[in-house]
C-alpha cells in the first residue's frame, strides 16, 4: 500500500523530470572515455556539486598510490552524505561515471546527449550515468516533498568500474570510506534492466598456462617438441572433457541469460613460438602462452576450480614425461549473492511492484561488477543493482535510455529509499 507522503513523493519526481534529464545530459557530456580514464575530475566536481546543491556533504577521493592514478588521469571518486534524523540505517547508492570507448557504427554524436522521441542518447547513457541521476533526483524528490527520513542517505560516483574498480570502489572500501559500520544498505545503479533486480555475480578465475617444449629445426620437427602442440592437446581435452561437465553444473543462482547459469570457460588469447608478424625462421616452438577465462559457480570452491584444470594437465603429462608447464593466476573474482529474503531485497521488489506494476525478476549477472567490492573489501552483506535502461543497451553504437525508464526506476528508487530508511 502506497502511503500519503509516497504518493506526493512520485509527484515530485514528475516535476523533477525535466531538470534530471537536463543533468543526465550534463553527465553524458563529459566524455569519461576508460581506458584511459579521461575527463574524470570534471565529471565528479559535476556529481559533487550537484550533491552539494541538495544539501550532501561532499568528499572527493583521489585514488592516490594506484598506479593508473597519474597526473593525466587522475582517478577523482565523490562521496556525499546526508544526514537523517538518525545515523542508521544508511542506504548507499553507488554509480559509476566511467564509458567504455563509443567504438564503430553511431549515426549520433556520442557525446552530444541528444533527446529524441523521449531518449537520450550517448556514451554512458544507460551504461550508467542514467542511474546516478535517477538516484540523486530520487533522494532529492523526498526532500522537495518536505517528507524527512529517519536513516541516513550515501551517494557515491567511482572510476574505473569498467576496467575492474581498483581505483573507485575496491580503493574506497580499502580506505574506509565505506564501512559495514556506517552503511548498511547499497544500491549499485547498474543498467540490468529497469524493472528487475540483480543480486550478485558469478566468480572469476583468469589464468595463465604456459607451456615449454624444445626448439629444433623447423624441417626435422621430430628432433624437437613443439610447445604449441603440447597447448593444443591441453585445450582440445578442455573441448572435450571439461566443456561438458561444467555445462552440467547449474548454479541455484537466476543467472541472465540461461546459459550463463552453468559454469564456463573461455581461451582469451594464445600466443605460441614466433610472432607472425615477424620475419620467420624455420623453428619448432619451444613457448606457448594461453590465457583463460573461467567463471566458476557460488556451488564451486576456488580451489577444486584450479585443480580441474591442474588435473587436466597433469594427466597429458602422464604421457608426455617431459611436459614441462606453469599456471598462473591473474584474476580472481569470488562470487557474490545477496539473499532474496533480506531486507534491501523484499523492500526493492515491493517498491518495484509498486512503480513498475509488475512482479520483478530477481536475476544475477554472468559478468562481475563493482558489488565484489561492496560485498568483499567493504563487507557489506545488503548490496544489489538496480537501475534504469536496459542491459542488451550497455556498451551498444547508439546506445541510448528511454526517458520513461529513467523516471520509473528513479520513483521506484525514492519508495525504496524511503521504506528502508523509515519516515519521521
Ligand atoms: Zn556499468
Amino acid at each position: 500500500m502506497r502511503s500519503q507522503a509516497e504518493t506526493s513523493v512520485l509527484a515530485r519526481v514528475d516535476e523533477l523530470a525535466a531538470e534530471m534529464i537536463e543533468f543526465l545530459q550534463q553527465l553524458v557530456r563529459i566524455p569519461t572515455i576508460n581506458p584511459p580514464g579521461e575527463n574524470y575530475r570534471d565529471c565528479a566536481q559535476l556529481a559533487g556539486d550537484k550533491l552539494r546543491e541538495f544539501g550532501y556533504e561532499v568528499r572527493f577521493i583521489e585514488a592516490a598510490g594506484r598506479p593508473e592514478c597519474t597526473a593525466n588521469f587522475p582517478r577523482v571518486n565523490v562521496i556525499g552524505r546526508l544526514h537523517g534524523s538518525r545515523l542508521n540505517p544508511t542506504l548507499h547508492f553507488n554509480g559509476h561515471i566511467d564509458v567504455v570507448p563509443p567504438g564503430a557504427g553511431w549515426t549520433l554524436d556520442p557525446f552530444a546527449a541528444e533527446l529524441r522521441k523521449g531518449r537520450i542518447y550517448g556514451r554512458g547513457a544507460t551504461d550508467q550515468k542514467a542511474g546516478i541521476a535517477a538516484s540523486l533526483f530520487a533522494v532529492e524528490a523526498i526532500r522537495r516533498a518536505g517528507v524527512r527520513v529517519i536513516g541516513s542517505v550515501e551517494q557515491s560516483a567511482t572510476v574505473d568500474e569498467e576496467s575492474g574498480g581498483l581505483a573507485g570502489v575496491a580503493y574506497l572500501a580499502e580506505q574506509g570510506y565505506i564501512r559495514p559500520d556506517s552503511v548498511d544498505y547499497v544500491i549499485i545503479t547498474e543498467p540490468l534492466d529497469y524493472d528487475r533486480i540483480c543480486l550478485g555475480h558469478r566468480g572469476v578465475y583468469w589464468f595463465e598456462v604456459l607451456m615449454h617444449g624444445r626448439i629444433a629445426h623447423g624441417s626435422m620437427p621430430f628432433l624437437g617438441v613443439s610447445a604449441i602442440d603440447r597447448m593444443g592437446r591441453l585445450i582440445e581435452r578442455i573441448e572435450r572433457e571439461l566443456k561438458p561437465k561444467l555445462a552440467e553444473r547449474r548454479t541455484r543462482m537466476p543467472v541472465e541469460p540461461d546459459g550463463a547459469r552453468s559454469a564456463t570457460i573461455n581461451v582469451n588469447s594464445i600466443l605460441g613460438g614466433q610472432h607472425p608478424d615477424l620475419p620467420q625462421t624455420p623453428c619448432v616452438a619451444d613457448l606457448c602462452r594461453a590465457v583463460f577465462d573461467r567463471r566458476f559457480l557460488i556451488e564451486e570452491r576456488l580451489e577444486d576450480v584450479r585443480d580441474e584444470i591442474i588435473e587436466l594437465v597433469e594427466e597429458l603429462r602422464a604421457a608426455d614425461s617431459e611436459l614441462q608447464y606453469e599456471l598462473k593466476d591473474l584474476l580472481i573474482v569470488h562470487p557474490t549473492m545477496t539473499g532474496p529474503e533480506s531486507t534491501l531485497v523484499k523492500t526493492m521488489r515491493d517498491a518495484l511492484r509498486e512503480t513498475v506494476d509488475r512482479e520483478p525478476p530477481l536475476i544475477a549477472s554472468p559478468g562481475t561488477y563493482d558489488q565484489k567490492h561492496f560485498a568483499r573489501l567493504a563487507g557489506i552483506e545488503q548490496c544489489i543493482a538496480y537501475g534504469p535502461g536496459i542491459l542488451k543497451m550497455a556498451h551498444q553504437p547508439d546506445e541510448y535510455c528511454e526517458i520513461e525508464h529513467l523516471t520509473a526506476a528513479c520513483k521506484a528508487m525514492a519508495i525504496g529509499a524511503m521504506r528502508l530508511l523509515g519516515v519521521a
